[in-house]
């Protein structure tokens, strides 16, 4: 007996050719009509015109053409900010945010999971634990959500919502290389960053498969000691393991990296600090951007004052550390967060576009 097809959630993430194997078509240039309605962000086969109707008739019974809903949209805040809550098929929210940056560039901030297993323990997604990992089709879909609210096309792609991209790594490079598509979004690789908090394994199968996205990775802090107790991930993979993964990554042709340093009072500002961050990025081609912690309720973390941001920036400074230190983008919007009745991240610190740069 022939076995029953295993359907995608939705068919977000696949070629044309693959949606005309999938879904039976007759004609391969159903596959490739679907596609390019898909692209524009019409998902209902009902308003797939070009299409036969007993074809629309058909696949709208045979399964959903989007799988997950906006539950929840903010306000556009001061900076283009727009935050939305999505809803999945199993009824579990996750958000995703548009942002626009100064030079009016337009980025997808995405979630790869609902929650996160890492434990940061200034990170308000860490309270969630992790509830699983999204397919391709979701993680897509969060863009799709997006396009509707942007008033300009969205050039640019952030893995840094909630979850960890590397502990989700098929699901996440899927839905690059959707995104990437010449017939489709187009979206260069230099345009896509991964933000990672140090999943060696995952940098190390990045490399291997050859997709030279941009990685930012969470550092926060250059010290064994301090980053054990703050992100346990670094129990696992300790700096000298990350390192030795980056250089890897750079060698074999990884663009410049994003350091993250979340700073967090009275403990990763000193000066210090500074100099045990110089010395971890000796031949590391990467740039710190500065994120004053957002505060969060019920951490046990403060916010570092303006004084004590300018001094950490001096000390970088005498240590020759280049660094970004940039207004947060998205933060008017925070105020909106419980209206999502979802726990929510760490609020809306995504500030992380590189703005000097001219991609
Ligand atoms: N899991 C991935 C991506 C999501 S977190 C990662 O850790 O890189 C995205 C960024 O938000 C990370 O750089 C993290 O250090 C930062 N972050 C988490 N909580 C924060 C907070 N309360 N304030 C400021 N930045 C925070
Ligand atoms: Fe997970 Fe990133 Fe938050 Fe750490 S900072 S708990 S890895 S989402």
């Amino acid at each position: 007996m022939e076995q029953e097809k295993k359907l995608p959630l939705s068919l977000y993430g696949l070629s044309p050719e693959d949606i005309t194997e999938l879904l039976e078509l007759p004609k391969a240039f159903y596959g490739k009509q679907i596609y390019a309605w898909l692209i524009k962000g019409v998902s209902s086969f009902d308003e797939m015109t070009n299409l036969p109707k007993y074809e629309r008739e058909r696949l709208t019974q045979l399964m959903p053409s989007i799988s997950s809903s906006i539950v929840a949209s903010t306000d556009t805040d001061e900076s283009g900010a727009t935050k939305m809550g999505i809803r999945l098929h199993d009824g579990a929210i996750i958000e995703c945010v548009l942002l626009v940056d100064k030079k009016g560039r337009h980025t997808a901030c995405l979630s790869s999971q609902v929650g996160c297993a890492m434990g940061c323990t200034f990170c308000r997604t860490a309270t969630m634990g992790l509830l699983r990992n999204l397919a391709a089709e979701e993680i897509i879909e969060q863009y799709m959500h997006l396009i509707r609210v942007s008033v300009k096309p969205i050039t640019h792609i952030v893995y840094m919502g909630m979850g960890e991209p590397l502990a989700n790594i098929a699901a996440v490079t899927r839905s690059i290389r959707f995104f990437h598509q010449e017939d489709g979004f187009n979206i260069s690789l230099r345009r896509i960053t991964i933000s990672t908090s140090g999943v060696v394994p995952g940098i190390l199968k990045l490399t291997e498969q050859r997709l030279p996205v941009k990685l930012a990775v969470s550092l926060v802090v250059a010290d064994n000691k301090i980053r054990d107790r703050i992100m346990p991930i670094n129990k696992k993979w300790d700096l000298n393991e990350l390192k030795r993964a980056l250089l890897h990554y750079q060698r074999l042709g990884g663009k410049r990296f994003t350091i993250e340093y979340c700073m967090l009072h009275d403990t990763n500002t000193d000066e210090e600090s500074a100099k045990k961050l110089a010395y971890y990025l000796k031949n590391l081609d990467a740039k710190v951007n500065l994120i004053p912690w957002n505060p969060a309720e019920d951490m046990p973390w403060e916010t570092p004052s303006e004084e004590e941001v300018d001094r950490f920036t001096h000390f970088l400074d005498r240590w020759n550390v280049k660094y970004t230190r940039r207004r947060p983008r998205g933060r008017e919007i925070n105020g909106a967060c419980g209206q999502l009745a979802v726990p929510i991240n760490k609020g809306l610190e995504y500030d992380f576009l590189d703005e000097d740069d001219e991609d």
